[in-house]
């Protein structure tokens, strides 16, 4: 019994803790399949994927009774573009992506993938569309091939490699010259914060779901790091129905739709440009970056 206890206890505490940061959300998927505070409808249909279009209709959401964290927030993200959503900490921009995974299930409102309600719909075929960048991968004590191909177990070596240098690894992998084959982690290559969220980058590509979400990393790198990574994110977003939850505003001057959120509501949309024109609240935090 006890033997069964320790790894589920394990699990337990791994969950949590992954839940809350999105930390390599996928592994904790291989393993778990699917989230105990949520539980699929007896109904439950698998998606059926169309053209990734997202909609939250009049969502509101507590992650417990004391607090209401999201009021009445509405938006559309159409197919194949990239909504970025920006706001102070503990606005809740992260609450958002954890709702479109459905790690949590939301007080009232909708939120649809395709016009499909994901309360009536099957989490493993929820889970199986979309594909979770997190702030801070995990990464295995393996190659960095096996690190990339862990995205879809049978893809090919050529499909690993074309995912690496669609999130822009050529230039690093070919300074190693085990390239692929380089071991990473805590027993090989110690690699830096914004090569790990590449190969992360890399890794969610090859899984091929038609919808990506970005937690932008928000510890500061250097604007060489930061450039590559954004060539990658630009690249992996074309064909993508892209939500980034972005701390640094210079990432997102190019997203279809920036949602500015507050203490739980969206207060301003738009894009960069009308934005700035409404002078408000993106326009101020703009005007904060540029002085920093
Ligand atoms: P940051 O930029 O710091 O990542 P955020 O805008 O992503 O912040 P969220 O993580 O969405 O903010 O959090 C929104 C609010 O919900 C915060 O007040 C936070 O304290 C609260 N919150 C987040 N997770 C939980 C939880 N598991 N239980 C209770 N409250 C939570």
């Amino acid at each position: 019994m006890l033997q069964l206890y320790v790894p589920l206890n394990f699990l337990g505490v791994m969950y949590r803790e992954l839940k809350q940061s999105l930390v390599d959300v996928d592994k904790m998927f291989t393993l778990l399949h699917s989230s105990p505070d949520v539980t699929d409808a007896v109904d439950a249909v698998d998606l059926h994927m169309a053209q990734g279009k997202i909609e939250f209709k009049h969502v509101n959401f507590s992650y417990n009774q004391n607090r209401q964290i999201l009021h009445d927030v509405s938006f559309t993200v159409a197919p194949n573009t990239t909504t970025a959503i920006v706001g102070k900490s503990g606005a809740g921009k992260s609450t958002l992506s954890r709702l479109l995974f459905r790690f949590y299930d939301i007080n009232s409102g909708e939120v649809l993938i395709d016009g499909q309600n994901i309360a009536h719909i099957t989490q493993s075929s929820l889970r199986r569309a979309i594909g979770i960048v997190p702030q801070d991968t995990v990464l295995f004590n393996d190659s960095l091939g096996y690190n990339i191909q862990y995205g879809r177990p049978d893809a090919s070596m050529d499909e690993v490699r074309a995912a690496a240098t669609a999130a822009h690894l050529d230039d690093f992998l070919s300074r190693l010259p085990e390239g692929l084959e380089t071991a990473v982690g805590e027993r090989g290559l110690k690699i830096s914060g914004g090569e790990k969220q590449r190969v992360a980058i890399a890794r969610t590509l090859l899984k091929g779901t038609p919808i990506l979400i970005f937690d932008e990393a928000t510890s500061a790198l250097d604007s060489h790091a930061e450039k590559a990574i954004q060539s990658a994110f630009d690249e992996a977003a074309q064909n993508h129905t892209t939500l980034i939850v972005a701390h640094r505003l210079s990432t997102i001057i190019h997203a279809d739709q920036i949602l500015v959120m507050d203490a739980g509501r969206i207060v301003e949309r738009g894009t960069h440009g009308e934005l700035l024109a409404q002078n408000g609240t993106y326009a101020a935090m703009w005007a904060a970056q540029q002085d920093e």
